[in-house]
């Protein structure tokens, strides 16, 4: 009898102190390991239950009460994940230090101990640890670990939590290196880094030491990591009024790497595309995405290091503050972004998600480590961050912060849950925040505001908002209590008002006569969308310039979520959007405008309107496209150049205007020329994607070398997954066979697939690839998170019959840790080939009128 998947560790063993040995044969791929887990017992036991899998253990003993008791038989379960060591004797109740040895080989995949380029590297989260050392693996289960590498070669970098101690050369040149113990951590945050890595300067930031480490070659990247670590990290102590607590900080970037990062303690991970980069020659996106990780990854040094969920139920803690604070803190760092225009970008796509039947609430049970893994999504991180933005907002800045300082004081280096912060909140502002936030955080899916007037006052109306038009509530209804902030116009100027929606319908009376405009989110804060009554809504759009970028592309993201809902007409949406283009001058609400145009592009028209679409979409945007050119003046600031890229984006990429698409081939010409003509970095994804679309076999090789030569892991990046988006007929089989070639790692395989199905000229022949090669494609995302992003990929696909092909595929081929990914896709891929029969005759409709 095994102990079952949903098996948890019982509380009346815990670890204290791991002294751990590992010896790593990076030629082999095997490693041996050594064990001193010092435990305290609550009461006597005769057999010992730890996590492993995969691990050989081959010796147990256990010293307590002054004898030494060997584990007479020792049992592997794989279901389980654990191993149960059976002592010979009763092991009595207080201090016991177990000894254990054992064997392994590296993962596969990229979880537990695996092999990227020169370097072998962990990753743990959620629950890989236990692919390494025998352990507790479990968050609430924190001990301090001391840390020791055998075998290492001469010149390899070795890195972990810990400052090396000891470097030990030894008599045969393999050195012994011992890290510092760390404070008490949770098993999925310990890491360990060996191989050919070199390292940025340190830098000292408040004494502690700040270091990027990365392959050699590419050290020249490192200068802008080291910038923005080093100065955020002081603002991060600031606002939690603790200090970093960790010694030094190391920040790794891994050749191939699963997620965005990890935020280990004092020794963070990375893909190389989110911590390298060249100033140069990297578009402001890129550089702010950078920030973004880089601050997550930091504030996750409290925020779930520091103090640590008990569970993975509440995973979002963790994930939703690092998010919220990443933004927060990047925009203290650098107000001239204005990141809060993108975390508006990724609360649409949470909004999004969150308005499907099979979306989950924030907090959600969870039975086991393979669930833990599958809640790392939109809801968890955007739709989690903006809830906190939304509470934030409610109670006040500073009150919020105190409260935050008071959680942390009280939990340091143990754990918590989400009702020891909401007391901390309730604590420090004195508002009654339980029910707000449980009703947010423990409910699925959030409120449509429906808000109309009737005899001066306004009438407000929730229901849960779904994107389907055929959804509807099962049960009863569910009811949130919404924080409404209004903005309003009158003849005395901008006025806002507050009011708490509790129940279903509500009469508001704003204190004014006549108001010219009322706006019911301002500043975007609410996670909830909007729907006005004709009039109100037409007064708003004539009041569009006085609002706020967040509101402007807040009203456009509503209003398309409308219209795919069936609650709202697509002439009135693209009505809209024609008047958004004309006189819109954010490059954020431009970009918003271009991304919902390319959707329509891409899904919403007939091949045979298609050409007329085009045309309206051009026209909308020639006059802007001639104002801007495709050169900077001199001193142009960055808004001036990212308007720029949005709108040469419809022409050159969506609009497919040839002039334009000719002058991006050209400037890649240039680009690629021996003595290269720079093109401002902020237009590249512009001139590398229309260049590869009109491919011919030459650039196409171009393309393929600088994917293999490029340094810069942006641009890598950005020439790899133009591979994905030629359209040549002659290149097409090629650019999909290559999918699982060498030259596409393990970590970009979903999005380079991704990229060749929204690839009109691709689509087929790589859902042919994925359906008719499954074992090569599954054995190229080797990893839960992976499978998950290549079975949200199939989501591109647009047709009634392709929609079949992946129910039966689907249903055929089961994958294990992606129930949720494949409730959703389907779902979504349900509706959208839906949307496409509505909206293809009524585009049509819209273009000949
Ligand atoms: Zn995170």
């Amino acid at each position: 009898m095994g102990l079952g998947k949903d098996f948890r560790l019982p509380l009346d063993a815990r670890p204290v102190r791991y002294a751990a040995h590992l010896a790593p044969d990076l030629e082999a791929g095997t490693f041996e390991g050594r064990l001193e887990l010092e435990m305290r017992l609550t009461k006597p036991r005769r057999e010992l239950t730890l996590h492993a899998l995969e691990l050989d253990v081959e010796k147990a003993r256990v010293r307590a009460g002054g004898k030494s008791v060997r584990a007479g038989r020792i049992e592997p379960d794989a279901e389980s994940e654990t191993v149960t060591l059976h002592f010979d004797e009763e092991v009595p109740a207080g201090q016991a230090v177990v000894d254990l040895a054992w064997r392994a080989k590296f993962s596969p995949g990229l979880r537990g101990l695996y092999r990227a380029g020169p370097v072998a590297v962990t990753q743990f989260e959620a629950a890989d640890a236990r692919r390494v050392f025998p352990c507790f693996d479990e968050p609430a289960f924190k001990a301090r670990w001391s840390l020791q590498l055998l075998q290492i070669p001469r010149g390899a970098a070795a890195i972990s939590n810990g400052r090396v101690a000891k470097d030990d050369p030894g008599e045969d040149g393999r050195r012994t290196i011992a890290f510092t113990e760390t404070p008490p951590l949770s098993s999925y945050l310990i890491a360990l880094v060996v191989g050919d890595l070199s390292a940025s300067d340190p830098a000292m930031v408040r004494g502690v030491p700040v270091r990027t480490w990365c392959v050699p070659p590419k050290r020249h990247l490192t200068g802008f990591a080291q910038e923005c670590a080093s100065a955020v990290l002081p603002l991060l102590e600031d606002y939690f009024g603790q200090p970093y607590a960790y010694g030094k900080l190391d920040q790794v970037a891994v050749p191939d790497f699963e997620a965005g990062a990890m935020e280990n303690a004092g020794a963070i991970t990375f893909r190389e595309v989110a911590l390298l980069l060249d100033p140069k020659t990297a578009p402001l996106n890129v550089q702010k995405r950078v920030a973004e990780v880089i601050t997550h990854e930091l504030a996750h040094q409290w925020f779930g290091n520091l103090v640590t969920m008990a569970w993975w139920d509440d995973l979002w803690l963790n994930e939703a503050f690092a998010t919220w604070m990443a933004y927060k803190i990047v925009d203290v760092w650098r107000p001239r972004w204005r990141v809060w225009m993108d975390f508006e970008v990724g609360k649409g796509a949470a909004l999004h998600l969150d308005s499907l039947k099979s979306s989950h609430a924030i907090r959600a049970e969870v039975k086991n480590a393979q669930e833990a893994g599958e809640s790392f999504d939109a809801i968890t991180y955007e739709k989690g961050g903006a809830i906190l933005r939304m509470i934030e907002s409610y109670l006040g800045e500073e009150r919020f912060r105190d409260g935050i300082r008071s959680y942390m004081r009280k939990h340091r280096e143990a754990n918590a849950t989400a009702d020891d912060l909401w007391g901390a909140l309730a604590e420090s502002s004195e508002q009654p925040i339980l029910e707000l936030a449980n009703a947010w955080i423990r409910q699925v899916g959030y409120p449509l505001l429906w808000v109309g007037e009737r005899d001066g006052k306004l009438v407000l109306r929730q229901r849960r908002f779904f994107a389907d038009p055929e959804a509807r509530e099962e049960g009863p209804p569910t009811r949130w209590p919404v924080p409404i902030v209004f903005r309003f116009r009158d003849e005395k100027g901008l006025h806002e008002h507050r009011e708490l929606l509790r129940s279903e319908t509500a009469e508001v009376s704003l204190p004014a006569k006549q108001p010219a405009w009322v706006l019911a989110n301002a500043g975007a804060r609410g996670f909830y969308r909007v729907s006005y009554e004709p009039r109100l809504l037409r007064a708003l759009i004539q009041g569009l310039p006085h609002l706020s970028g967040e509101e402007r592309l807040n009203l456009v993201s509503d209003r398309w979520a409308l219209v795919r809902a069936g609650d709202a007409q697509v002439d009135g949406f693209l009505r809209l959007l024609e008047g958004v283009s004309r006189q819109e001058t954010d490059h954020s609400v431009l970009d918003e405008v271009v991304s919902r145009l390319s959707f329509i592009e891409y899904r919403g028209v007939s091949d045979a309107d298609r050409p007329a679409l085009h045309s309206w979409i051009r026209r909308l945007f020639a006059p802007a496209g001639s104002e801007l050119g495709w050169d900077p003046r001199d001193g142009e600031d960055d808004d001036r150049r990212l308007r720029r890229a949005a709108v040469l984006r419809a022409l050159a990429l969506v609009a497919r205007d040839p002039q334009s698409v000719e002058t991006a081939q050209e400037r890649f010409r240039g680009l690629v020329a021996p003595q290269a003509q720079p093109v401002d970095p902020n237009l590249l994804d512009v001139v590398v994607a229309a260049a590869a679309r009109t491919a011919d076999p030459a650039r196409f090789a171009e393309l393929r070398r600088r994917a293999e030569e490029e340094l810069d892991p942006a641009a890598k990046r950005r020439f790899l997954h133009a591979l994905a988006m030629v359209e040549h007929p002659e290149l097409v089989p090629e650019a999909v066979q290559l999918s699982l070639s060498d030259a596409v790692r393990m970590q970009d395989f979903p999005s380079y697939m991704g990229t060749l199905l929204g690839n009109r000229a691709a689509r087929e022949l790589a859902w042919s690839l994925i359906q008719e090669r499954w074992a090569d494609v599954r054995k190229k995302a080797d990893s839960p998170m992976l499978l998950r992003r290549l079975v949200e990929a199939l989501g591109a696909l647009t047709e009634r019959r392709h929609l079949q092909e992946v129910e039966a595929f689907l249903a055929a081929h089961p994958i294990e840790g992606a129930r949720q990914a494949i409730a959703q896709t389907r779902e979504r891929l349900r509706m959208d080939v839906a949307l496409r029969e509505r909206l293809v005759p009524e585009v049509g409709a819209f273009l000949r009128a």
